[in-house]
């Protein structure tokens, strides 16, 4: 047992960027590498936005990417009257004043006065600590300035409210974004004048897009329900995010949880910016995909034939023999049923993309009536005596005097037995889906 404690602050807003989400991972990955506590606080204090819907949509996100928090929820308008508490004291020892400041009423655009609370910085020397990830960090006084901590309907600013929460709650090491470097500053000065520790910081950098712009849902998909939504699977996201702002310092990418706890450190973490590359959880996500148990891919892959109103097996061979060919080609889970529909339905939608490249050439009509022809006519139809015949095909001297080829046969047959570019290697999948469909969907493409 360590004595750290983390905790992730959300500010509850309606949808939860994944920027924020990652701030969640890189605590739990601390905390439960150190076997520390990770804590959850939700900043509710503003009141228009925190609404309970918000609240659940933080909840479900940390549920579905298992981050598992410690302790009860801390809800911070629950401490209110601790912030009023800090601040009497701030204003007793001296470290804040009250003044009276105008303010423009956001909602009617009024000019008012009221007297608000400030929060009195240094007027000489500098504010330093040093940052786990950036480094040595410095701000001279004359660059910074009192701050509102109270406004003038009385209720706590979010300096105020963080760090007494932080206080309170035992807070070791503060691991957040570093848009957040700034106010870390004011903060490191209102942990001192509590006479509270100053806990450790670590600024994770910020997530970019290409062009190296903060990534935004302009860029994709950039909330956690988005990445569900879309066919993610959570392992897959959670290994990702763990890759922006951190690496193993060795080439691995793919990392199972418990490995990524084992190897965690906030001194891997980088300060450079961390680019959001979605290829990359593509791939990622397909690996994961590959690697889960037969039965789950299965099950996922039923539920969604079921949705899309599809038989539960296949036409030409059993779901069993199916799976695999299927499991190890799919992306995200959205891919199904449409990337295997074939397989289940006799009648197949075409790419029409598909059709104008692979079908509509000079003697392509021939083509496939005479591997229908030829296909039907074998002893027997496997894997092996498909490929036999059309490797002899291949060998066969074009009209160019070239042989014909692999590539001018295999694409042009499965744009016809599957309406599709892509799939499992074509002459397994002409045995799984049977001689007799073959034969029948090489004549119907024919008249394409
Ligand atoms: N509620 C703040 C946010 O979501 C908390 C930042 C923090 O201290 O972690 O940005």
């Amino acid at each position: 047992m360590s004595n750290v404690r983390v905790r992730f602050a959300p500010s509850p807003t309606g949808s939860v960027h994944i920027g924020n989400i990652r701030a969640a991972v890189f605590n739990w990955l601390f905390a439960r590498h150190e076997g520390g506590k990770f804590l959850l606080r939700i900043e509710d204090t503003d009141l228009v936005r925190s609404t309970r819907e918000a609240i659940d949509k933080v909840l479900d996100a940390m549920a579905w990417l298992g981050l598992d928090y410690d302790e009860e929820v801390v809800y911070q308008t629950h401490n209110a009257a601790d912030h009023l508490a800090a601040v009497e004291k701030l204003l007793s020892s001296g470290a804040a004043y009250r003044a009276v400041k105008e303010s423009v009423d956001p909602a009617t655009g009024e000019r008012k006065s009221g007297e608000v609370v400030l929060f009195r910085m240094p007027k000489e020397g500098v504010i330093e600590y040093t940052d786990l990830v950036k480094g040595r960090m410095r701000k001279k006084a004359e660059d910074t300035q009192d701050f509102v901590i109270v406004r003038s309907d009385g209720s706590p600013v979010f300096h105020i409210a963080n760090v007494v929460d932080d206080i309170k709650q035992g807070v070791t090491h503060i691991i957040r974004g570093d848009d957040h470097v700034e106010n870390t500053f004011k903060h490191i000065r209102i942990f001192q004048a509590l006479g509270a520790p100053v806990p450790q910081y670590a600024h994770l950098p910020m997530i970019v897009n290409a062009q190296g712009k903060p990534y935004s849902k302009r860029d994709g998909a950039a909330f956690v329900g988005e990445f569900k939504e879309q066919g993610y699977l959570p392992e897959a996201l959670f290994n990702f995010l763990v890759l922006l702002g951190w690496a193993p310092g060795d080439d691995r990418e793919v990392m199972g949880r418990d490995e990524l706890v084992e190897a965690f450190s906030l001194d891997r973490c980088k300060s450079s910016p961390a680019r959001f590359d979605l290829k990359k959880l593509l791939w990622m996500n397909g690996e994961y995909i590959a690697h889960q148990p037969a039965a789950t891919f299965k099950a996922e892959l039923s539920a969604r034939l079921a949705a899309a109103g599809l038989p539960a097996e296949p036409l030409g061979c059993t779901l069993d023999e199916l799976v695999p060919h299927v499991q190890i080609r799919t992306k995200t889970l959205s891919d199904l049923p449409g990337n295997c529909e074939y397989f289940f339905k006799e009648e197949i939608g075409y790419d029409p993309a598909a059709v104008e490249k692979r079908l509509h050439r000079p003697g392509a009509k021939e083509r496939l009536l005479a591997f229908a022809d030829a296909f039907a006519a074998l002893p027997a139809f496997t894997i092996e005596s498909t490929e036999a015949l059309v490797r002899a095909e291949a060998e066969k001297t074009g009209e160019d005097g070239k042989p014909v080829g692999m590539g001018a046969l295999v694409h042009p047959i499965r744009v016809a037995v599957s309406g599709r570019t892509e799939g499992p290697g074509l002459f397994e999948m002409l045995a799984l889906l049977g001689r007799d469909r073959v034969v029948r969907r090489l004549r119907a493409a024919a008249e394409l």
